[in-house]
């Protein structure tokens, strides 16, 4: 569910929580959920805002798409657009992101 959340982001460059409900047809607390666990990740970042709800962003990052190899100007969770609509989010991201693991120094 959560690539609908960041394709949306990806798309409006930033939106707020009632915004994103209506965007993907989910309940409040199922939205507030996904947006705890991507901004854990660290590909969500919320900005607050006097007397109205905060502004969500996805963190867009410009490099290689990871799965096509396209060159994106708004990567996000290091996906182009098309491959993040193909995706299911963060639920198939490549490991580093779901588990990561710490590296050796050798
Ligand atoms: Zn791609």
């Amino acid at each position: 569910m959560s690539h609908m959340i960041l394709s949306h982001l990806q798309a409006h460059d930033g939106a707020t929580l009632s915004e994103l409900c209506a965007a993907t047809g989910l309940p409040e607390e199922a939205v507030q959920d996904i947006l705890c666990e991507l901004s854990r990740s660290g590909v969500v970042v919320g900005v607050p805002r006097h007397h109205q709800p905060p502004i969500l962003h996805a963190v867009t990052t410009l490099g290689e798409c990871e799965w096509c190899g396209i060159i994106e100007h708004h990567r996000v969770a290091g996906m182009c657009p098309t491959c993040l609509n193909k995706s299911s989010g963060l639920e198939s991201l490549p490991a580093t992101y779901t588990h990561a693991t710490p590296r050796s120094h050798a």
